[in-house]
């Protein structure tokens, strides 16, 4: 791999701007990709973590491309992140003094991500006059609250399970992470008369093959508390949680879980990719030949997107519901009718996707 980002990356789509931000007296440092915004103005989060590359983030934003493109949205795909430990004492001070420094940017719109939220959206607001993912009082739609996100996979669900012929009454489900959006997940699936087999977060997993009692456990996870510490199931580990058989497996944890080295444990028939990237490209292509389905996060997981998109408009939260609706189940009805008929691997299919929508966009920009 070159040291140089753009030979290894630059492509017919971007990326557009890399910048990289160093303010001497708040020390502030932090990196914004723009990677596309033939759709509009880009729209994608803003994560504040001592450790993010600058290839981490333009990987981020070329998603963001993906998934604005593939959700119908009037925005192009960028991230940014912000270099510190995201419970520093002086956040406000670095969030404000970030939004001054992306205040020509104006293609970038940020909204929230890992180590940032509602309040740092309100604050970029205040200095700027542009972010998504506001707080309720200025208008936001509070997506984690809703389970926007979560809404959006119950939504794939239905969706690929009529197409693959999987009931989702009584289906045995497996969460892979308990937090905003495995919680939404879980609670919209039970809705639909699915089975919670087994869901775990950092430090350990529960199972009860009979199904666990999803509100009570989120009852008991308030505060510190760990799943583990619920008594609504058997504890048992997280590598454990992996090898148990289940008729839908969700990641929604963290990025690269099944790699090619562990894909082989995973027996399901239908992934759902809540978090971004849970499988590798090459892991993912080996549960492919093995039967498994994938619908992939750039569909599967754009709830989130859809309605700070919906809010950046100024409309309301029944509208991002629709719109959720509206383009999640048509999007994985498309994928897996590529996957069946053309003998496409979902995540080329997806991108197959993306790209006819991006190309249209593409070709009505000036050439410069
Ligand atoms: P969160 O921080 O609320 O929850 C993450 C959960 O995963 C926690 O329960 C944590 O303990 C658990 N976890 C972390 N590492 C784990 C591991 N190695 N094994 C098992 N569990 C682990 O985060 P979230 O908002 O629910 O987001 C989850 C994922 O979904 C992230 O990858 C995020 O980027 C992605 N995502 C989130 C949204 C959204 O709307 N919040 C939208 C799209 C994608």
């Amino acid at each position: 791999m070159s040291t140089n980002l753009m030979d290894d990356y630059a492509d017919e789509f971007g990326p557009e701007k890399i910048v990289h931000i160093y303010e001497p007296k708040s020390k502030l440092q932090a990196i914004v990709v723009i990677d596309n915004i033939a759709l509009g103005p880009a729209l994608g989060g803003c994560r504040m973590a001592p450790n993010v590359t600058t290839r981490e983030v333009f990987r981020l934003a070329r998603a963001m491309t993906l998934k604005n493109a593939l959700s119908g949205l009037p925005h192009g795909g960028a991230k940014s992140a912000i270099l510190a430990d995201s419970k520093t004492a002086h956040k406000e001070i670095l969030i404000r003094q970030f939004a001054q420094s992306i205040k020509q940017l104006t293609d970038y719109i940020p909204g929230p991500d890992m180590g940032t939220d509602e309040t740092c959206m309100a604050y970029i607001f205040d200095e700027i006059g542009r972010a998504a993912g506001l707080p309720k009082v200025l208008g936001g739609i509070p997506l984690d609250e809703l389970g926007m996100t979560g809404y959006g996979l119950a939504v794939a669900a239905d969706t690929a399970s009529k197409i693959l012929n999987i009931s989702l009454e009584n289906a045995r489900v497996i969460i892979q992470g308990f937090g905003n959006v495995g919680k939404a997940t879980a609670e919209f699936l039970v809705e639909r008369g699915a089975k919670i087999i087994a869901v775990n977060d950092s430090k350990g997993a529960v199972y009860d093959p009979k199904g666990i009692d999803i509100s009570a456990l989120i009852k008991s996870i308030k505060g510190p508390n760990r799943v583990q510490g619920s008594k609504l199931g058997e504890n048992i580990s997280n590598e454990k949680m992996l090898e148990i058989e289940s008729d839908i497996f969700i990641p929604a944890a963290c990025p690269d879980v099944f790699t090619e080295s562990n894909q082989h444990l995973l027996k399901t028939k239908l992934v759902l990719e809540g978090a971004n990237i849970p499988i590798t490209h090459d892991a993912a292509k080996q549960m492919h030949e093995r039967g498994i389905m994938i619908i992939p996060d750039v569909i599967a997981n754009a709830g989130g997107v859809i309605c700070a998109a919906t809010e950046y408009q100024g409309m309301p939260e029944t509208q991002a519901f629709e719109r959720i609706k509206v383009t999640i189940g048509p999007n994985t009805q498309e994928v897996l009718r590529l996957v069946q008929e053309g003998k496409l691997f979902p995540h080329d299919a997806a991108l197959r996707m993306a790209k006819e929508r991006l190309d249209k966009a593409m070709a009505l920009r000036a050439h410069m």
